[in-house]
């Protein structure tokens, strides 16, 4: 009989988006017709840009004639797009060789798949609230998960903790869904706390294009001694309303080293094992998210959301809630008014004013209280949500 792996047992079921697309199918069954405002969505929804989707055609129309159609691509990403992004650290200061940078079908799929480089038998630093993936990929391959508990206190970007036993270590900043950004010092002192333990730090940077603030680092090789200790997933999905159209890139120092193995040579050789590459329509249409013309309209797409986070925590503020995020994050994350508990509230704004958000219970237990906002929707929805949202709670909050 074949040995399965048991740990799917041990894996919690994912209640979270399963648990809002319940309860709002119910509202509508008993309220059909009723207009929700949905503010839970972790999804873009602006089209791709216009230069995007000229060299998407352009691409279709390479494949259509013998003198450049492409075959198979390198498995780590065409160089064109490598040699693109490698650029694009570069005029923000951070060198990083082409050959450094490894194409993917997008941040998920490599968080998952890069946890092939570690031992199961290594432990994994997840900093919760956090986005759901990092623990249970983990789960999946037997390896234990350590949380360390963020919260008002620390911003939700919390400092190291020198008594948590961690071999790889999550950070997401900016964070999904707190909002909340690491610091220049506290990222230096995360790289240091990496490497004098010998760790290594998966920096999720899937929000990096949403940060505002000048002095808050995009990239975790803006840090002394990050290329000893760290590898960086990105994405195009929120950046540039590639969720569907997929396309991400991973980031891996030749100076990263441990027990004498490279774990750049390590991923090329597990990339030219286990794929075939992203396609090359993909890449070609990624790679005009980087020429200057596509720069500009991607921001264009940014700004839209940027003035929905304003909106949001505009009116959180009219109303004396805590909150984090929204300035450089496209999530706001809220205290819950008056003690009242994450899914509690749901229920609360889906009766009474017919808004959905994300409870952030879902993400951690230290979540709890605590709500998610998305700046990913509709203007129009989204001022008419806050305006929901002020009448409910204007004066009744504690
Ligand atoms: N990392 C974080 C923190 C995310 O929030 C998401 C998507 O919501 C991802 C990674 C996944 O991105 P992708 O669409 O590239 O798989």
């Amino acid at each position: 009989m074949i040995e399965m792996n048991v740990h799917y047992a041990e894996l919690k079921e994912s209640y979270l988006f399963a648990g809002i697309a319940k309860k709002t199918e119910a509202y509508l069954e008993r309220h059909p017709g009723s207009r929700l405002l949905r503010l839970g969505i972790g999804d873009v929804s602006l089209p791709l840009a216009p230069a995007v989707i000229e060299a998407l055609h352009e691409a279709v129309d390479d494949q259509s004639r013998k003198e450049s159609f492409q075959g198979y691509l390198p498995e780590c990403g065409a160089p064109f797009l490598r040699e693109a992004i490698a650029r694009h650290y570069a005029e923000s200061g951070v060198e990083v060789a082409p050959k450094e940078v490894f194409i993917s079908s997008g941040a998920s799929d490599e968080l998952g798949d890069i946890l092939d480089l570690f031992s199961p038998r290594s432990a994994a630093l997840v900093v919760e609230p956090a986005y759901p993936a990092y623990v249970d990929a983990n789960v999946m391959a037997g390896r234990r998960v350590e949380r360390l508990e963020a919260g008002k206190d620390d911003g939700f970007a919390p400092w190291p903790d020198p008594e948590a036993k961690a071999d790889l270590i999550y950070l997401c900043s900016p964070s999904n869904p707190t909002g909340s950004v690491y610091s220049r010092k506290k990222l230096q002192a995360w790289v240091d706390y990496a490497n004098e333990r010998g760790a290594v730090i998966l920096f999720d940077a899937a929000y990096e294009a949403f940060i505002e603030d000048p002095g808050t680092p995009h990239s975790i090789f803006e840090i002394d001694g990050a290329r000893t200790c760290a590898i960086e997933i990105c994405s195009l999905s929120k950046t540039a309303g590639f969720t569907g159209t997929r396309l991400g890139y991973t980031i891996i120092p030749k100076e990263l080293r441990r027990e004498g193995l490279s774990l750049d040579g390590m991923w090329t050789r597990n990339r030219t094992t286990k794929t075939n590459g992203v396609s090359y329509i993909i890449q070609k249409g990624a790679a005009a998210v980087f020429t200057p013309e596509g720069r500009r309209q991607i921001e264009g797409n940014i700004k839209v959301y940027k003035g929905n986070a304003r909106v949001i925590t505009g009116a959180l503020s009219e109303l004396g809630i805590w909150y984090c995020g929204g300035e450089n994050a496209p999530y706001v994350w809220m205290e819950c008014p008056n003690g009242m508990l994450s899914w509690e509230f749901f229920d609360y704004l889906l009766e009474e004013i017919q808004v959905v958000g994300t409870p952030g219970e879902g993400f951690g237990v230290c979540g709890e209280g605590f709500f998610r906002l998305s700046s990913f929707g509709d203007p129009d929805d989204t001022i008419e949500a806050m305006e929901r949202l002020k009448g409910l709670l204007r004066g009744a909050c504690a």
